[in-house]
């Protein structure tokens, strides 16, 4: 059923572009060897723009698909756009002199702004090569995450650059019926993004800041009373927030997971390591937030697995907050198994709350808390061979951590479709 919705997902992918380029083909009149190389440029244009509508994240979407299956489109679609501009830039020209010049400055930097983003913000390269993993976090202390983000959106400069060239190319734009739908879809696409920027912030929930409390030397805990219950919060999900008024916080939007499923009061576990999290010991009780989601797909898929099948929850660090609250939501229902790894034993901040849920679970829940990552001797002692033929397991923590843990648990025979992550980095 996932992999369904991910085909129909991805299948917007041909159908986006589909109206502009028939339109196209009905009108013009051009050999058909060029204008199968215009509507190369065409459908690279549409991926653009598809990839700018992506950005939104609508939370209906993110319930069907997730997240990152959503950014990874968004990113694949960069991808794919730069090769049919290019071959369209190769096979392609015209007599309108500032037309080409709008295309190649396109081109170049378009290309420029996809290799930063994919050094900066995908983790493509820098989650599987330990080495571009702390160049990336030297070179973060200048070209900070909210730098990238407005490299990022000079995206936008390049599809008005790219839209000003089709319209000085008689080629194209002697056909009114097209350019009336061109326009179309670049003006739909412009207005949504601009409204999520600027109009959808005013409807998302709001809260004030109730409590923020040190959990140790590197963590907090900060709890927000919602304005008005959040009914379509469930457990491990997570929002984007921001806090108000507060000029030496800022207003970036950053994620951070729920860690429980109170609907009225949600507290939120932060590792302070960054520019930004740093901040946060900064944040005094009474501080309006705004919360943008609730986003997530654990609880959903945590009910797509037999009622009996065994949930295993590993965290590392701060990636416990979102098991933290499916295990508070399962621990007297289902067989759970929480494995916690921390970097010291005083940063076992929920020791006592854990301890507390094996406690009431009548033997279904199980902890174990330990120092250092779980290698392979640790898990094939700690898991029962039923386990991990059967069970359902989700890992959250820093990305490198996470694609090591779940190549590991492949490893040990866990079949990849019982195995989800969050990772703490997008
Ligand atoms: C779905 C999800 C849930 C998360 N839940 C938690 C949680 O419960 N507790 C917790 O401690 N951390 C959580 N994180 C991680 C947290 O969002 C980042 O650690 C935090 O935003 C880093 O901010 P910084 O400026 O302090 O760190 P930096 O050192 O400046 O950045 C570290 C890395 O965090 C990422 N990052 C920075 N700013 C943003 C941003 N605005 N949006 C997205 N990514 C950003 C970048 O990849 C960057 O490389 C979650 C992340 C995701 C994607």
């Amino acid at each position: 059923m996932t992999q369904l919705r991910r085909l129909v997902f991805w299948s917007v992918t041909v159908l986006f572009p589909l109206p502009l380029v028939i339109v196209y083909w009905v009108l013009a009149r051009e050999p058909e060897q060029l204008k199968f190389f215009v509507t190369l440029g065409l459908v690279a244009y549409a991926w653009w723009l598809l990839s700018v509508l992506l950005s939104v994240r609508p939370v209906w979407l993110e319930r069907v698909v997730g997240l990152p299956v959503i950014y990874g489109l968004h990113g694949m679609l960069g991808v794919l756009a730069i090769v049919l501009a290019f071959v369209h830039r190769d096979n392609s020209y015209s007599g309108e002199q500032l037309a080409v010049l709008l295309g190649d400055w396109g081109f170049y930097a378009a290309l420029a702004v996809l290799c930063y983003s994919v050094f900066f913000l995908s983790g493509w390269l820098v989650d599987r090569v330990r080495l571009l993993h702390t160049v990336k976090r030297w070179l973060e202390k200048v070209f900070r995450h909210q730098v990238s983000v407005w490299v990022h959106r000079l995206n936008l400069v390049i599809i008005a650059m790219i839209w000003l060239h089709a319209h000085l190319l008689v080629r194209v734009n002697q056909y009114f019926w097209f350019m009336m739908l061109f326009d179309l879809y670049t003006l739909a696409v412009l207005a949504t993004y601009a409204w999520k920027k600027w109009v959808a912030p005013d409807g998302y929930a709001t809260g004030a800041v109730t409590a923020n409390t040190p959990l140790g030397e590197s963590s907090r805990r900060i709890s927000i009373r919602l304005d008005q219950p959040e009914n379509r919060l469930r457990p491990g999900d997570f929002f984007f927030l921001r806090f108000e008024g507060s000029p030496a916080i800022g207003r970036e939007w950053h994620p951070f997971s729920v860690t429980d499923a109170n609907q009225e009061t949600v507290t939120f576990t932060i590792r302070q390591h960054g520019n930004y999290t740093r901040r946060l010991a900064g944040v005094p009780v009474g501080t309006r937030a705004r919360l943008e989601g609730p986003f997530g797909r654990f609880e959903s898929t945590v009910q797509r697995h037999d009622a009996d099948a065994p949930l295993v929850l590993l965290g590392m660090g701060a990636g416990i907050a979102p098991l933290l609250s499916l295990a508070a939501a399962h621990h007297t229902t289902r067989p759970l198994r929480v494995l916690w790894a921390v970097r010291e034993t005083d940063h076992a901040y929920y020791r006592d709350l854990l301890e507390q849920y094996r406690s009431a679970s009548d033997g279904k829940t199980h902890v174990t808390i330990q120092v250092g990552r779980f290698r392979r001797e640790h898990l094939t002692g700690l898991l029962t061979p039923e386990t991990i033929a059967k069970g359902a397991f989700f890992i959250v923590g820093p990305n490198p951590a996470v694609l090591a843990t779940q190549s590991l648990l492949r490893h040990l025979g866990v079949s990849q479709r019982r195995i989800h992550q969050e990772r703490l980095t997008m």
